[in-house]
């Protein structure tokens, strides 16, 4: 029998550690975000569902619905939306044209209430970095290389904003490889940790361990593509006088882009 609460009975029982299940509902699409419906959500799922098979068969809308409906970890129990990404506008069905692809560690609060990347005050800092590289979310590939997709290793929020779990990044990197691999990017840019932890596992021994800033001012590789390192926007805002690195790391993928590299 479905329990039919409303948001202040659900966040009392909240209170009291009651949780309540419910029969699974699919989330609404990251590209139709609902921005009202911005309560606990009615959603509780027990048990996780392993993703579909085919996943590098499939094209980039499937694979946008398929992480819609995902419920690969626990974490599908707890999201408002899932955050596929955003970026580059392509035509219905088609895999958006992009020379930048970048990656941060996971959607926030914010983030998951609208079901898109990197919005609230990181994501102004984050947009104000690409405008003065001459960069926007919305601009298309080009001869200058314009074109760019945000993205993050986790499509849906960790409760609290806690960090990632190995087990989580596990079942979720799937979907970020097929993602790199339909986008076909020039460069990718790392941002933050868990981002740079991710990307570089398999290329980089002992990168669960090394600081960040050991990471910075080199290019790596993630399934072929460059990848320059850098500080996650939410970072900065904590540590202003860091900007000027990250600018660096900004201009290092530039380079990298052009072929112009150290
Ligand atoms: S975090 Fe990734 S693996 Fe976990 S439920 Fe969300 S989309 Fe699926």
């Amino acid at each position: 029998m479905a329990l039919n609460l409303d948001t202040r009975q659900r966040a009392m029982l909240a209170e009291m550690h009651v949780r309540v299940w419910s029969p699974l509902t699919a989330p609404e699409p990251a590209s139709t975000p609902s921005v009202a419906a911005q309560s606990v959500p009615a959603v509780a799922v027990p048990i996780v569902v392993q993703r579909p098979e085919g996943l590098d068969q499939m094209d980039w809308p499937t694979l946008h619905s398929t992480v819609a409906n995902c419920q690969a970890c626990s974490l599908c129990s707890t999201r408002h939306h899932t955050v596929f990404g955003a970026g580059a506008p392509a035509p219905q069905g088609q895999v958006p044209q992009v020379d930048w692809l970048i990656v941060g560690e996971a959607p926030g609060e914010n983030e998951d209430l609208q079901g898109q990347p990197f919005v609230g005050q990181a994501g102004q800092l984050l947009d104000n970095m690409l405008r003065a590289c001459g960069l926007s979310r919305t601009a298309v590939a080009g001869p200058e290389g314009g074109g760019l997709y945000i993205t993050n290793v986790l499509k849906c929020r960790p409760p609290g904003n806690r960090n990632p779990k190995p087990e989580e990044v596990a079942q979720c990197e799937p979907y970020l490889q097929h993602q790199v691999a339909l986008l076909k990017p020039k460069i990718i840019l790392a941002m933050g940790r868990f981002a740079v932890q991710s990307l570089l596992q398999h290329s980089v021994p002992g990168v669960d361990k090394a600081p960040l800033g050991k990471l910075r001012g080199q290019v790596h590789s993630y399934q072929g593509v460059p990848v320059v390192v850098t500080y996650h926007p939410a970072y900065l805002l904590r540590n202003l006088p860091e900007k000027a690195k990250v600018w660096a790391d900004l201009c290092l993928a530039m380079a990298q882009l052009k072929g112009r590299a150290p």
